[in-house]
């Protein structure tokens, strides 16, 4: 049985204390591929540490994800260009617009995120959105950039049933975590009307820890939590959720 967490920031510092038996763990529960987000370039340098010291398992992603989008986004911008000029990346993400903390930045959450699309496409690479309390603001930026060969996957999917075939519409997988497992999660709700070939699954951690680690930090690990509800949604196996979704991953991924 081969899992994928197809979003973990096993860089940060909630892992500087055990990252290394934190991944062994995962790897020894059948969660053997681990995708990066991004967040900003104070991480770049960590980022690229980890997949040195794990470079079967560890894939990672480049990005400016929406919270860092600040004054000098123009310059962070430019580091994701260079990066993903020099190096291999896997995705263009995380990216996208939050509008929950903050809308200050909102314009120019919006150019970010329309500009790494652009960069997704040329690089021909799939894009991770973030999307919190934007997801018609996202949308819109997704129609104004459509084509074939625009996908990816709408991380942490927590909207409703047609917000999820809105989605789906738009060549993107859905990211299933630890919400599924929340008691006002509410996704669990409708999800059994969804192919589960639209699915992929996440942790987000060291965030979003399922139930009963809710509130504490979340590790890969952990994924099989997820995988136990997907089982109880869908009325089979582990290891077909386990086929179905890392099959998922590669066909976003290409790996
Ligand atoms: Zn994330």
């Amino acid at each position: 049985m081969v899992l994928t967490d197809t979003h973990t920031h096993l860089y940060v510092e909630a892992f500087n204390a055990d990252r290394d038996t934190v991944i062994k763990n995962a790897i020894d529960s059948g969660i053997t591929r681990f995708f990066v987000p991004a967040i900003d370039s104070s991480y770049t340098e960590a980022m690229i540490a980890l997949e040195e010291s794990f470079s079967s398992h560890v894939f990672l992603m480049m990005g400016l994800h929406p919270t860092s989008v600040k004054e000098d986004f123009q310059k962070e911008l430019e580091h994701v260009k260079d990066m993903l000029d020099s190096h291999k990346f896997y995705a263009v993400g995380e990216i996208g617009i939050d509008l929950y903390w903050d809308r200050t930045f909102f314009d120019q959450q919006r150019k970010a995120f329309k500009y790494q699309i652009e960069l997704a496409q040329k690089k021909d690479l799939p894009i991770v959105i973030h999307c919190r309390d934007s997801f018609d603001e996202i949308i819109e930026v997704l129609d104004e950039v459509a084509s074939d060969s625009l996908r990816g996957i709408f991380h942490c999917f927590t909207g409703t049933l047609e917000q999820a075939q809105a989605a789906i519409d738009h060549n993107m997988k859905l990211g299933i975590g630890g919400v599924v497992t929340f008691k006002n999660g509410k996704i669990d709700s409708f999800l059994n009307q969804i192919d589960p070939r639209h699915l992929v699954l996440e942790t987000d951690s060291p965030y979003l820890a399922p139930v009963p680690h809710r509130g504490k930090r979340n590790e890969s690990a952990y994924l099989k939590l997820v995988v136990d509800k997907l089982c109880e949604i869908y009325q089979t196996s582990p290891e077909e959720i386990a086929r179905i979704t890392t099959e998922n991953s590669r066909e976003v991924f290409g790996i």
